[in-house]
């Protein structure tokens, strides 16, 4: 935007000068007015109204009261000593203390005379108080204090000691918006402003700053969080509409022999409704001559694999190859040996590469990609080496997507003269705001339907003191032929610990299952590969009955006959990895269990974490409460896309005015593909500041 208000320095604002913009500069990133502008209060004090003393409550942030101070005592002694005022207004009595300037407060402060206090309340011995609260009298208050609703900033700490405090900073955007009237440019097309009922942007700026009211300071948040997901959505419209356009792709207009006569003859049971739904969806992708770029989301055990797999039938039909990526080596195999099962009674060539296959191996297996002799290939990173030629690569399906690095992804583009069809799958539950955020720009497909007769998995919390219960709770499990998972948590951080914990758990419940009637497993991330297979294999095979591990079964892995998972530590995981770890679980015939192990006391965020488990086994109500207790910066994926740092909207509360931006933009890019019309000029700007920015998934996926 070229635009020489606020273009200009920041220096050149008042209250500024040379020495304070150096400042900004520095530690926020400040160097223009539309910095400036941009660079939001976190959040507001309000002074524009007292608060009845009566109603005051703990809950309140800070509050301003009115009143007449009618008492003033000392009390306690030694580091308790304090200097209580009693603040009366109609409705009651507030307690004003203070532990420091005792003194001072003593003299300042008159007994009968009227008070306006501001503070954050909080009750001691069942009384509401404020602890060092602002207090000036009525009258000074009229003349001098700031009134109305006030913003609050963030300042790093060496602003502070620059006296560049929050409320200095408020004086300075104060003359930012007192000076911005008439100079502010709007952003979006009249049109739009009008059609959705949003205040124009300069309005927005002034009063997202200095709030003239609560109603105001709404709409000003309002349209600034549209801009800043149209913005998003804008660029993901047009980076879609442009793939449809420009990047051709392989047409597989046969339904041959390979995916009739597997339907036909081998499917072992019938696809479910969503999975019929979403294989229609990839077919017509197929024949659009356009390469097909799609998020597959379904729950943990919703057959996903089963719509890759007849996906990939249908590349060898029209004479493709197939490849699927994993994103650890124990899902790969998973893959590999589900899929040869499935496929043992056809002609089908199923290879497996990663990075523990042997060289002579390697050798042969790339000479049959080259040659053609094997359709489908199942791997790990392995895949996306420079010597991996395929003859025909047509498909690319990438499992649980959010391990593999964004660039890698880019090399399976390289590996045919087009690029080949790609499915992402993924069993994280992502709310739809968040999908139409993070992967606007590609087809989405959902498997919402599991197959039936499905037993949900019960989930049941315990703590520390019910371990004999448990201990007999598996102990009967067993009996029944059932086989067990027991996971502790491994963090980085704190390594060595959990590693510890980890092998007590597991002498424990070796002292608890002795041989010769129980075989224990064990699987950790510091084992090698063949140790780690091995002991997996035999709790597969139905060898072992329990299986005591840190979270490297947490992906994929699928051992029908386990029916309980005990989740050791569980205060200390997040919903999405508990979920997908119950996931593991409930894949057979019989009920299975989750037992979710914690400490007797955890935080309250844990409290809300377990209370969620219990409750629901809806992924979707899952990833919901995820990102409303963490927050859309925490979630998977957000970061390496840079939604994370969106400044002022939330997907997790936003999902209606994500909605909405989506809507318009698919409005205005339908009606004006080029932006060409007059009125989209506008909207070039935000295009070209954004693409330079943003990664762009479409060169990607
Ligand atoms: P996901 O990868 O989505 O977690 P899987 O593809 O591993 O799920 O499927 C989970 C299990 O359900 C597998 O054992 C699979 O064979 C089985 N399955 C898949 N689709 C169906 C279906 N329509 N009916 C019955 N079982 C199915
Ligand atoms: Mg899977």
């Amino acid at each position: 935007m070229t635009n020489d208000f606020l273009n200009t320095p920041i220096e050149y604002l008042k209250g500024v000068g040379p020495k304070r913009a150096e400042l900004l500069t520095a530690e926020l990133g400040i160097s223009t007015f539309a910095h400036l502008l941009v660079y939001f209060p976190f959040r507001y004090v309000d002074r524009s109204e007292f608060h009845p003393v009566g109603k005051v409550n703990t809950d309140m942030p800070l509050v301003q009261v009115k009143g007449k101070l009618i008492a003033l005592q000392q009390a306690g002694t030694g580091r308790g000593k304090r200097m209580v005022g009693y603040l009366q207004d109609e409705t009651g009595i507030i307690e004003l203390v203070w532990f420091q300037g005792l003194k001072w407060i003593q003299q300042k402060l008159k007994i009968n005379k009227e008070y306006v206090a501001f503070g954050k309340p909080s009750e001691f011995n069942g009384k509401i108080n404020m602890a060092h609260p602002e207090i000036e009298d009525v009258k000074s208050f009229q003349e001098n204090a700031v009134k109305g609703i006030q913003p609050v900033y963030n300042v790093t700490e060496k602003l502070r000691k620059n006296f560049i405090n929050p409320k200095v900073l408020a004086k300075i955007t104060h003359h930012l918006v007192e000076s911005a009237r008439g100079k502010v440019p709007e952003t979006l097309p009249s049109y739009v402003v009008e059609e959705t009922g949003l205040i124009n942007l300069e309005e927005a700026f002034i009063n997202i700053h200095h709030p003239s009211s609560h109603d105001k300071l709404k709409h000003a948040s309002r349209r600034l969080k549209f801009d800043e997901l149209f913005h998003i959505q804008l660029r993901n419209v047009k980076l879609k509409k442009r793939r449809s356009v420009e990047y051709d792709g392989y047409l597989f207009p046969e339904i041959g022999r390979f995916f009739n006569e597997f339907y036909k003859q081998y499917l072992p049971f019938e696809l479910t409704g969503a999975q019929k739904r979403v294989i229609k969806e990839i077919r017509s992708d197929l024949n659009a001559g356009k390469q097909m770029n799609r998020l597959l989301q379904g729950d943990v055990g919703s057959g996903k694999t089963m719509v890759a797999l007849m996906t990939a039938l249908i590349a060898l039909d029209n004479g493709y190859q197939s490849a699927f990526m994993a994103p650890t080596e124990i899902l790969a195999i998973q893959h590999y040996n589900t899929i040869r099962k499935f496929l043992k009674d056809m002609p089908v060539g199923i290879r497996l590469l990663t990075g523990s296959t042997k060289n002579s191996e390697r050798k042969e297996m790339e000479e049959g990609l080259e040659n053609g002799d094997i359709h489908i290939l199942i791997g790990t990173h392995a895949l996306l080496e420079e010597r991996v030629q395929f003859k025909n690569l047509g498909f690319v399906v990438i499992d649980e997507q959010h391990r593999f690095g964004v660039a890698q992804r880019a090399r399976m583009w390289k590996k045919n003269l087009l690029p080949p069809h790609i499915l992402v799958m993924t069993a994280t539950p992502i709310p739809r705001s968040l999908a139409m955020t993070l992967y606007g720009d590609m087809d989405y497909s959902v498997i919402d339907e599991l197959p039936p007769g499905r037993k949900p998995v019960k989930t049941i919390h315990f703590t520390e003191r019910n371990r004999m219960k448990l201990f007999g709770f598996m102990r009967q499990q067993i009996r029944m032929g059932q086989q067990v998972y027991v996971v502790y948590p491994l963090i980085e951080e704190s390594r060595s610990l959990d590693l510890n914990n980890l092998m007590e758990g597991y002498e424990s419940i070796v002292r608890e299952f002795p041989l010769p009637d129980y075989q224990v497993s064990i699987v950790h991330g510091k084992m090698n590969p063949s140790d780690k297979d091995y002991e997996m294999q035999r709790f597969v095979d139905g060898k072992t009955q329990i299986m005591v591990s840190t979270t490297v079964i947490e992906v994929g892995v699928d051992v029908p006959n386990a029916s309980v998972m005990v989740i050791e530590n569980a205060e200390r995981f997040g919903l999405s990895q508990l979920h997908q770890l119950r996931g593991r679980v409930g894949r057979g015939a019989e009920q299975s269990y989750c037992i979710l192990v914690t400490k007797e006391k955890h935080s309250s965020e844990a409290s809300r974490r377990i209370k969620t488990m219990v409750q629901t086994t809806d992924g979707f109500r899952i990833a919901k409460a995820d990102l409303e207790i963490r927050g859309p910066g925490e979630m998977d994926g957000t970061r390496q896309s840079g939604i994370a740092d969106l400044k002022i909207a939330d997907l997790s509360t936003d999902g209606e005015l994500i909605a909405l931006a989506r809507k318009i933009a698919e409005k205005i890019l339908h009606e004006d593909p080029s932006l060409a019309k007059p009125q989209n000029q506008v909207l070039w700007p935000i295009l070209n500041t954004q693409s330079s920015k943003k990664i762009n998934w479409s060169d990607i996926i």
